[in-house]
């Protein structure tokens, strides 16, 4: 798991700026799916090693201190429940206002890592404009330049430090607990389907505490299956969260994702899929969780005979990345096909969960190659030697290279499906890794020694 850490502060002082620079570099991975919107609400960074989570809170054009002022509070306290640390961004060019102040009295009796940055402090000779900003008490200040980069690496280096180690995910050691985390905007239902799965299953539920502060999770045992429903606290007592807050809803589905074996994507089929919904599957995506689609409302959905079907392609069109998913159209109200969810996770999870053996493996990588062969790079022949399944959760593959960084993207997507199709895990994300490996057995010499044996 990884913290959080929300950057606040006035409009137009630099935070979405700041945030792009620092987690510029780091969400490759969705974005070799053409077509995937992504908000930029959220974003991985790493520094010195050590993976954060970083949180815009911005995106009010606003200027105006008396309509901000009350929404850049509420940010600010959710800022402070739901991160594990807080950056308080302030305008090193525009100065400091009185607005300033009362963040800073805000922050100041927090208990978690508060951070006072000055931003663009574009050259030494500005260093001067921070003196304005010691009148507010605070120490220390960091003066930085979110557009030059100025001073970020030594923030960044008290940052890192600061933050709090996170329990690790947890260790299963029953292996038939399965993890589930309901997933989606609000009002996409899922309060209403967590009530129903726990509430119409008249067997056990029990709140336990999840692994993270605040988290309650719900424990519940059908058919002698166990699954457990990870943080539906704020869930099942629906809080009550404004409309101009409802990025931090996403840090709370980002926080079950990371703990969760399968992750229940709710979407409101009434209005439609949007973007949001995208994102967030995004997230799930890279997560690599196991995912199904709970296409909801579905009574509400005015159908013929292809209303199904055009839900199903248009779905499958904008979330092109999680092709292995099952979607299912469902009513939370109504119960319409609710039971049918559980066999859904238990197919997905036994995936998620199984291990191909070595021989199997290779047998698969071996057919593959020979039925379309790797191509050259730079003159010289990629050779694939040995691959060997390394985890499961999701299933995930080392295969050893001569060049992995010369296989082509479309090359691995071809190896993955490849596995896929003749594995029959067909509803879990997998993972190959390419890694460096010189020798002399690969694939192909290995075949021709076989025929060898075989001839003689
Ligand atoms: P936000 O509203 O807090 O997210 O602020 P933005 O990141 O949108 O930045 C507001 C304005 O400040 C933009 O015009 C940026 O180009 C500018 N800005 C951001 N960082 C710096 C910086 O380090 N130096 C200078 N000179 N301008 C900056
Ligand atoms: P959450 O914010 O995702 O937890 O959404 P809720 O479970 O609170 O549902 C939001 C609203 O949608 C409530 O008024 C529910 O009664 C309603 N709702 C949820 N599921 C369905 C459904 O399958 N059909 C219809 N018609 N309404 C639903």
């Amino acid at each position: 798991m990884k913290p959080i850490v929300a950057i606040v502060g006035r409009p137009n002082v630099g935070k979405s700026t700041f945030f792009n620079k620092i987690t510029g570099t780091h969400d490759a991975l969705v974005d070799n799916f053409p077509g995937v919107t992504r908000d930029r609400l959220l974003g991985e960074a790493v520094w010195d090693g050590r993976e954060f989570t970083l949180v815009d809170t911005g995106g009010f054009a606003d200027e105006d201190e008396e309509i901000f002022a009350p929404q850049i509070r509420a940010q600010i306290d959710q800022a402070v429940i739901n991160a594990d640390a807080v950056i308080l961004m302030l305008d090193g060019k525009g100065g400091m206002t009185p607005f300033d102040a009362d963040m800073v009295e805000m922050l100041r009796a927090v208990e978690k890592p508060v951070f006072f940055v000055v931003n663009k402090i574009d050259a030494p000779q500005h260093e001067n404009r921070l003196h304005d900003f010691y009148r507010l008490g605070v120490e220390p200040l960091y003066p930085v330049s979110a557009e030059h980069g100025y001073g970020t690496g030594d923030f960044l280096d008290d940052l890192v430090a600061a933050l709090p180690a996170m329990e690790p995910a947890e260790t299963v050691g029953d292996e038939s607990l399965i993890r589930v985390a309901v997933v989606g905007k609000p009002n996409a239902g899922k309060s209403s389907l967590v009530n129903r799965l726990l509430g119409e299953e008249r067997l056990v539920v029990s709140d336990i505490p999840g692994t993270t502060r605040d988290a309650i999770d719900s424990l519940l045992t059908r058919n002698g299956k166990n699954y457990r429903f990870i943080d539906t606290a704020g869930i099942r007592r629906k809080a009550k969260v404004s409309r101009k807050i409802e990025k931090f809803s996403v840090i709370k589905a980002l926080r079950s994702l990371d703990r969760c074996d399968v992750a229940l994507i709710m979407i409101d089929a009434g209005e439609g899929i949007t973007d949001q919904d995208i994102t967030i599957a995004g997230y799930a995506y890279e997560r690599g969780c196991g995912c199904i689609f709970l296409l909801n409302k579905w009574d509400t959905v005015e159908k013929d005979r292809n209303t199904t079907r055009q839900y199903m392609e248009n779905l499958r069109h904008q979330a092109r990345f999680l092709g292995f998913a099952p979607a299912l159209t469902i009513s939370a109200l109504t119960g319409l096909r609710i039971q049918k969810i559980f066999n859904m996770v238990d197919t997905v999870y036994d995936q998620y969960t199984r291990r191909l053996g070595t021989g199997e493996l290779n047998r698969i990588m071996e057919r593959a190659l020979t039925h379309r062969e790797p191509p050259m790079h730079k003159g010289k022949r990629l050779r694939f030697y040995y691959a060997t399944q390394v985890a499961t959760r999701p299933p995930s593959f080392v295969c050893f290279v001569n060049y992995p960084e010369a296989v082509h993207f479309s090359y691995q997507r071809y190896l993955v499906n490849q596995i896929r199709e003749e594995s029959g895990l067909d509803r879990t994300p997998i993972r190959l890794m390419l890694r460096q490996r010189t020798g002399r057995i690969d694939f192909g010499s290995r075949k021709k020694k076989q025929m060898r044996k075989r001839r003689r």
